[in-house]
């Protein structure tokens, strides 16, 4: 990218040549797609490279632990296309551990990272680069439709996308993890230590410029679907709970108000009990099952909030983030 420190280089230079791409597609068993996904993109990504819209480009596979034929089929492909780069981990840790990876180790000006099922047309790529073009350094794929979803799949979608929001958590809706990220924020995001990873959490926070291409979702071009419900939930579940405090808020919020009816009840209680309406026992049962009802979940509340602390404390995320220096020596 510009290396001459300029003072206005707020749009990305490309003029001259484009930026180097790398392209990050992460694999679990994807032994029927991968040979088309590689087709298809190298195929893509080379006449980008004769049109000039990039100067070079790298396609990395991580394979995520698969048990079928993936990694040996990438091992194919790469002796015959250097370009065809290959991380295999040694489990399966999970799509959001293999994007990291591959995140880590891209070397282009630009990353891009795509389903390996081309279920995210990687054609999209092109209206990703005008706009990374234009000084975008963040560019998400935002989905138009979800017609060829089924209507169960759309709905938990959408649910999940509300919930974010409801509880304060920054993500782009229908927005996946197809997306364009610039060589600083590459360089930034190698700083997020977190252990339990939220992608789509994590980029919209970082700042920087950011912008979003529409795009229409195909069907998976072969095999199927890794997320099934129960993944879908741990991850819906991991990206609230990595993101926002709010469920440990929520008790000391209900403590809080049941303490405060509490109140009332005792005192009522206690004047029905002065009246000579109450059964001999009762007041000395129910005062205390209401107050200490109250009490005891509104201290599991303060006990939450300073856990949330701790929590968001060990995470190491940086503070803030430098987009660029301008006459500065390193
Ligand atoms: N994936 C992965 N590790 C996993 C699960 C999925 O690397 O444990 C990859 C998978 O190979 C694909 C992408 O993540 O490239 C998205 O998965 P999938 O297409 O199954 O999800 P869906 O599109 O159905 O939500
Ligand atoms: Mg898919």
């Amino acid at each position: 990218m510009n290396e001459d420190k300029k003072m206005e280089p707020k749009v990305n230079d490309i003029t001259k040549r484009g930026p180097s791409l790398s392209v990050v597609i992460p694999c679990y068993n994807e032994e029927p797609a991968i040979r088309e996904t590689n087709s298809r993109v190298s195929a893509l990504v080379g006449t980008y490279a004769e049109r000039g819209i990039i100067s070079d480009y790298e396609i990395i596979y991580v394979n995520d632990g698969s048990k079928d034929a993936t990694l040996k089929i990438l091992k194919e492909l790469a002796t015959e296309n250097d370009k065809l780069r290959i991380i295999s981990f040694s489990g399966n840790f999970g799509h959001q551990a293999a994007l990291t990876a591959g995140l880590h180790h891209a070397g282009g000006d630009v990353a891009v990272s795509l389903d390996a099922d081309l279920q995210d047309p990687p054609e999209v790529m092109e209206a990703m680069l005008a706009k990374y073009a234009e000084g975008a350094d963040i560019v998400f794929g935002v989905r138009s439709n979800r017609e060829q979803d089924t209507f169960f799949k759309r709905f938990t979608a959408e649910s999940f996308y509300k919930l974010m929001h409801v509880m304060g958590v920054n993500v782009v809706y229908n927005h996946a993890d197809f997306r364009l990220i610039s060589r600083p924020v590459l360089d930034e995001f190698k700083h997020y230590g977190e252990i339990n990873r939220f992608l789509r959490g994590i980029f919209p926070s970082m700042g920087f410029v950011q912008a979003s291409v529409e795009y229409s979702r195909d069907k998976r071009i072969a095999g199927e679907t890794k997320y099934p419900l129960r993944k879908m939930l741990a991850f819906a579940l991991e990206g609230i709970t990595s993101f926002s405090n709010f469920p440990l808020r929520l008790a000391f919020i209900l403590g809080f108000a049941n303490f405060v009816v509490a109140l009332f009840l005792v005192a009522w209680t206690l004047m029905t009990k002065l009246k000579g309406n109450a059964i001999p026992g009762w007041a000395s049962i129910v005062v205390p099952l209401y107050l200490f009802g109250g009490i005891q979940l509104m201290f599991i509340g303060v006990l939450a909030e300073y856990v949330g602390k701790i929590y968001m404390e060990v995470k190491h995320r940086p503070i803030f983030t430098i987009r660029e220096k301008v006459n500065f020596r390193d």
